[in-house]
């Protein structure tokens, strides 16, 4: 579950998210449209904690991520609170950040041996069974480099995966990608949310794929969400005219 309540995002004097709510339940696939540049990618920023919040609370699961309980009152987090949710949240970038210098299993043990303190025999069990779930058994011992664009997705998608979050959150994961490489790596996402019950914050251009994956899309623009309904209804019938005309520009 995320939950954004009121939330104000500033660069400077420019105001990004204006008391921003939303909400994605427990094991929903939700997908942010909007005009380039109105700060979708601000909102998986604040998530991923790179980015603080100038106002308002964001809670993921249970817990709350700007802040911690103390005594009964709700403080700004600290910094080892930050880390201890932050966990729970993986996120799969447009360039795909895989470790170059590491093979392709190493990629997908390193942090669950480091951070969630998995057994290197445990971490590579899991590891191979990404690898299949993504189609990749047969580049274990394979280094970045070696593989297609579409590949190295695939083993980024394993990779957050294997720290097995509760959130995943998805920028742009196509963008990079020559077309071809595309349905690939659209069609393990969608495999995905559907076999699990990870909830998914994805930003994309891929209205098809949106369309297709999503339980519910947002428009959002200038600092807010505008509309928010099923993609059936959010694609073929939207009620505001932003929406509409943004629909248009890009389909
Ligand atoms: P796109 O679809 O083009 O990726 P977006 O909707 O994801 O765009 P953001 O990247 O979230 O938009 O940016 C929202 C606004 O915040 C933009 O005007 C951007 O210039 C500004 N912005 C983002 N990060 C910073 C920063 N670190 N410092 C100053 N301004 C920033």
């Amino acid at each position: 579950m995320i939950r954004f309540d009121h939330v104000v995002k500033k660069f400077g004097d420019h105001v990004v998210l204006r008391e921003l709510s939303f909400t994605v339940k427990p094991g929903e696939f939700v997908t942010l449209i909007g005009p380039s540049g109105s700060g979708k990618t601000t909102i998986l920023r604040l998530l991923m904690t790179l980015e603080r919040v100038n106002g308002g609370t964001i809670q993921v699961g249970e817990e709350y991520l700007t802040h911690m309980e103390r005594k009964g009152k709700l403080v700004p987090a600290d910094e080892k609170h930050l880390r201890k949710v932050r966990k729970r949240i993986g996120m799969v970038f447009q360039q795909f950040n895989l470790f170059p210098n590491m093979n392709v299993l190493r990629n997908l043990t390193e942090a669950p041996i480091r951070s969630l303190g998995l057994s290197r025999d445990e971490a590579e069990v899991r590891a191979k069974e990404l690898l299949e779930m993504v189609g990749l058994s047969d580049k274990i011992d394979a280094h970045p480099m070696q593989l297609s664009g579409g590949q190295q997705q695939r083993v980024a998608i394993a990779r957050a995966l294997a720290m097995r979050p509760e959130v995943l959150l998805l920028d742009e994961v196509t963008s990079a990608l020559d077309p071809e490489l595309v349905a690939g790596v659209l069609g393990v996402l969608k495999e995905i949310a559907s076999t699990t019950d990870i909830t998914f914050l994805c930003v994309t251009h891929e209205m098809q794929f949106a369309q297709d994956v999503s339980d519910r899309v947002m428009m959002f623009d200038e600092g807010q969400v505008i509309e928010d309904a099923p993609p059936g209804k959010l694609f073929t019938n939207p009620d505001h005219e932003r929406t509409r005309s943004f629909l248009h520009a890009v389909l």
